[in-house]
């Protein structure tokens, strides 16, 4: 039986959030045993993700829980409680026999669908590189002998130079370090996945991917914010 991709989705309310879930969806819908954690930042599950998540007819768990009040005017930590609460998720309820591995996946993104079959036989931790990051092309994990020995980035000072999209991490690496959680009080910008990284694991023991992380299989993306003019509104009910 092959691994369950378990990916951990924060997402929020936005004019463009139909549309990037939509770009996802259409995506994860395409990979093979996969169950897509979706955790909205909010007080209540939206009905709109609600019946996305319904049509889409994949496996799934739609949760929800707001940013803290110290977040609400800004945080450098955008998702993290989110993705803290999918961790919990798997802890509570899947265990030691239950093979996987965990993807970190931001609504925004995009991901190339070899990008999953990559990170799905992930024993330990693994890594590739992310494009359109750090104010370069990409940023990726340098490979020598087949192990990660440094990291090509613009900002170095991380002890792991990555993305939350260019690591996945085996689903029993996750359950046996129960007090491995993304930090949100006095999170320092940028430092979200080397700070998560360091609790799990050390730099020798990362499983590089794509071709000795040589190929970019996923970007850093960000969907322009849009600008709406709606003074007079449409006397219409529309789904949008
Ligand atoms: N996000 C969230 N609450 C927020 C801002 C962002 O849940 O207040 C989610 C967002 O939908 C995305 C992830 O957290 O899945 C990362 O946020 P964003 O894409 O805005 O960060 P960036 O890519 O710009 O660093
Ligand atoms: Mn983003």
């Amino acid at each position: 039986d092959i691994p369950v991709i378990y990916v951990i989705t924060p997402t929020h309310t936005r004019p463009t959030q139909k549309a990037d879930l939509t770009q996802l969806g259409n995506t994860l819908r395409q990979v093979p045993n996969l169950h897509w954690i979706v955790v909205e930042d909010a007080d209540f599950k939206s009905p709109l993700v609600a019946k996305f998540l319904l049509n889409l007819r994949i496996s799934y768990t739609h949760l929800n829980v707001p940013k803290p009040d110290y977040c609400k005017s800004g945080c450098v930590a955008r998702g993290s409680e989110q993705r803290n609460l999918g961790l919990d998720w798997l802890r509570r309820n899947r265990g030691p026999l239950d093979s996987g591995v965990v993807y970190f996946g931001d609504d925004d993104n995009t991901y190339d669908l070899e990008v999953f079959e990559e990170m799905r036989y992930t024993k330990h931790v693994s890594v590739w590189p992310v494009g359109l990051i750090g104010s370069r092309r990409y940023e990726r994990p340098l490979v020598r002998d087949g192990r990660v020995v440094s990291w090509y980035t613009r900002y170095p000072g991380r002890r792991f130079c990555t993305d939350m999209a260019g690591f996945a991490v085996n689903l029993n690496l996750i359950l046996a370090n129960p007090e491995a959680r993304f930090n949100l009080k006095g999170a320092k910008a940028g430092m979200q996945e080397s700070d998560f990284l360091s609790k799990i694991t050390k730099l020798e023991y990362l499983e590089p991917r794509a071709n000795n992380c040589t190929k970019v299989l996923v970007w850093h993306t960000r969907t322009e914010k849009a600008s709406l003019h709606e003074h007079v509104t449409e006397n219409v009910d529309i789904e949008v």
